[in-house]
């Protein structure tokens, strides 16, 4: 299975480099399915068509709007596949079809019929599958949420048991972190599915996180690879994302910690004096969750004599509006004095599986990010990642600190 996104579909001209790449597959005498995505921006352009012709859209008639992206890729690579002398057809979601469920704009994959895409590969025809799309129980086209093709190609490759999924993009793997931010990054080789998930979720965008759960679930070994090749180039190994105990069997060493990220689209409420007894930060968070406000880290601070306490928490900045009125409306039930805020913080967040069996991990992030007289805000954890919150000015300053401390600056790099 192989995968191309936006970027790489971009234009006649990408598109034909991207048949000579899947060309190579087929000439090492590989059966080949290939997902594609829209050229890039094309799906924002549709998305604004939608807008303008109805402001509070029908979000079944935005699956046909946006859809089409796709479609338009899918038979074009078809066509560069056929003028290169490889046989290919075009397979949309209806066709197959890959059944979906839940809700237009935001489906989610069901099932994926794979009778006629595989009896095309046995023929030794390439099948182009445009990813983001299906089909619901009526009928009718839906769409995976924005970045979704990602997840088309992992349930597809789930479903034909490919031998890996290669997600081709526009960047040549995963890093340890930004490279914009840290010269020194090194492209990983391996990284296991929980901190792939983890990278994702505090803000690595590599891939969409669903696609990574996916893959984690059945079992799909995935490669992020760069499609930006010279011609006649065969592309460069990028990073295979896979299990634990795959890593652990081969002889890649490793590191404490795999990565640093960091997130700078969170934002800070603290309420101040809140009564400190039984529900009092249910009658908080309930509301908030009610609005779907995804809450991330919580801090309630000891109590003050007077038996109230200060809580802090984490929000998405675009929901910072939304939560402050909330909260204002339930201002008699919660029982606070002040709401404050701040959206100019950052996350920064060290990851790595290696964290699960070594002490003093923690210490370490503290004590370097201390000696930059850094300061932080709040702390969470999980297995294999630990987060703080920082003035959002120092980000890239903590960064390079951090990836310093754990080691992972390359050594030969200027
Ligand atoms: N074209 C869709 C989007 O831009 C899906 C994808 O590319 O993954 O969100
Ligand atoms: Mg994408």
């Amino acid at each position: 299975m192989m995968k191309f996104g936006g970027t790489s579909m971009a234009g006649t001209e990408r598109i034909r480099t991207v048949a000579s790449i899947v060309k190579r597959e087929v000439d090492a005498g590989n059966e080949v399915a290939v997902v594609v995505s829209a050229m890039s921006g094309e799906t924002d352009r549709l998305v604004n068509f939608c807008r303008e012709a109805s402001p509070i859209y029908d979000p079944a008639e935005y699956d046909v709007v946006v859809a089409s992206g796709e479609q338009v890729t899918s038979g074009l690579l078809a066509l560069s596949l056929q003028a290169l002398g490889v046989p290919a057809r075009s397979w949309l979601g209806w066709q197959l079809p890959i059944r979906t469920m839940e809700a237009h704009e935001k489906a989610r994959i069901d099932t994926v019929e794979t009778e006629g895409l595989v009896a095309a590969m046995q023929a030794g025809k390439v099948a182009v599958i445009p990813g983001f799309q299906g089909l619901m129980g009526d009928n009718r086209v839906a769409t995976l949420g924005r970045g979704g093709s990602d997840t088309s190609a992992v349930a597809i490759a789930a479903a034909i048991k490919a031998d890996r999924c290669d997600i081709y993009t526009d960047v040549d793997g995963v890093y340890t972190t930004d490279p914009r931010i840290v010269p020194k990054a090194q492209k990983l080789q391996m990284v296991t599915y929980e901190e792939m998930l983890e990278l994702a979720s505090v803000g690595a965008k590599v891939l969409q996180t669903r696609s990574v759960g996916l893959a984690m679930k059945e079992g799909v070994r995935v490669q992020v690879l760069s499609s930006f090749v010279e011609p006649g180039q065969a592309p460069t190994p990028g990073t295979m994302i896979v299990s634990d105990e795959e890593i652990e069997g081969s002889d890649m060493e490793r590191q404490l910690i795999t990565g640093v990220a960091y997130d700078k689209n969170e934002a800070k409420i603290i309420l101040t004096r809140v009564p400190d007894k039984p529900g009092a930060v249910a009658h908080i968070f309930g509301p908030l969750a009610d609005a779907a406000i995804n809450v991330d880290m919580i801090i309630q601070n000891v109590g003050r004599e007077k038996g109230e306490t200060d809580v802090t928490f984490t929000l998405p900045r675009a929901d910072l509006a939304r939560a402050s009125q909330i909260l204002e409306n339930a201002k008699e039930t919660i029982g606070f004095n002040r709401i404050l805020h701040d959206s100019t913080i950052a996350k920064i967040s060290i990851v790595g599986v290696g964290m699960k069996s070594h002490a003093g991990v923690a210490a370490t992030m503290f004590e370097a990010l201390a000696e930059r007289g850094i300061n932080i805000e709040a702390i969470s954890t999980s297995e294999i990642k630990i987060s703080v919150l920082i003035n959002e000015d120092f980000t890239e300053l903590a960064v390079r600190v951090l990836h310093t401390a754990y080691g992972l600056d390359a050594e030969d790099a200027a």
